[in-house]
């Protein structure tokens, strides 16, 4: 493997690790940065060798040093999936700013993801922000343009408050939160316009099948409590990297 490639895996891992942090810290509103990483259970440091993204979980097999209490699969399972999401966007762009853009975004996808599982809540601090750096982003990467990502982030926006607006005066109960309004259009400012349409529609269909799936396994009167934001992050990680294809396909069929 290219020396580029093992740095971008590396990379991943690391920023992973910092992502673990976002996931535990963000819903409590309590800084990313201070303290250092502690165990959740005893509230002892953990040492920098007992941090290491991947390594250091099964070194430990798993268990935190001082108290043995299980530590969280979340943590490796976010480390690998950051450092793989970095190899593959390493080796779709290079070393480019597009890398870094598309690697940010992915991460802060991962972080919306797992916090919405845990909380059904899409923090404002990630999905606002990441409208503004997606459009900024349009008007440097070679991949964007300035007026899809503004149409995108309209339609992302637009689009899924109309439906969450239909949705409430129908049922009269609030079926989507304002966070995933917001995501849309975060979505729609890295992505552009089509990737919104896209992502709405395999966002539904993955989520109906996961639906349908939890309810034939439960029972039909479980009450679906699984938020939409995770379904969005993977049909808006699917768009990144298989959008124009997916698109040509389509188009191609319908002829
Ligand atoms: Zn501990």
């Amino acid at each position: 493997m290219e020396m580029g490639n093992i740095i971008s895996v590396l990379f991943g891992a690391m920023i992973g690790s910092f992502l673990n942090v976002c996931i535990c810290r963000l819903p409590k509103e309590e800084s990313i940065v201070t303290p250092g990483s502690h165990c959740p259970q005893c509230q002892k440091p953990i040492r920098w060798y007992d941090n290491i993204p991947l390594v250091s979980y099964l070194v430990l097999r798993g268990k935190c040093r001082h108290c043995h209490q299980p530590i969280s699969v979340q943590y490796p399972l976010v480390e690998g999936i950051a450092a793989l999401l970095s190899f593959f966007l390493f080796i779709r762009f290079g070393p480019s700013l597009s890398y870094l853009f598309y690697f940010a975004f992915a991460a802060a996808l991962v972080v919306i993801t797992v916090i919405d599982l845990y909380h059904q809540i899409i923090p404002d601090v990630i999905s606002l922000p990441g409208i503004g750096v997606g459009l900024l982003a349009s008007w440097i990467l070679p991949q964007a343009s300035v007026v899809n990502a503004l149409v995108g982030v309209l339609l992302g926006g637009g689009s899924l408050f109309v439906v969450a607006t239909v949705y409430e005066w129908l049922f009269k109960r609030e079926g989507m939160g304002g966070g995933d309004v917001k995501l849309l259009a975060m979505i729609g400012a890295f992505l552009g316009w089509k990737a919104v349409i896209l992502t709405i529609l395999l966002g539904s269909l993955i989520g109906s099948i996961v639906g349908i799936t939890v309810m034939i396994l439960k029972g039909r009167d479980f009450k679906l409590a699984i938020p939409f934001g995770p379904f969005l992050s993977l049909g808006a990680l699917i768009s990144l990297f298989w959008g124009e294809g997916l698109i040509h396909w389509y188009l191609y069929m319908n002829r």
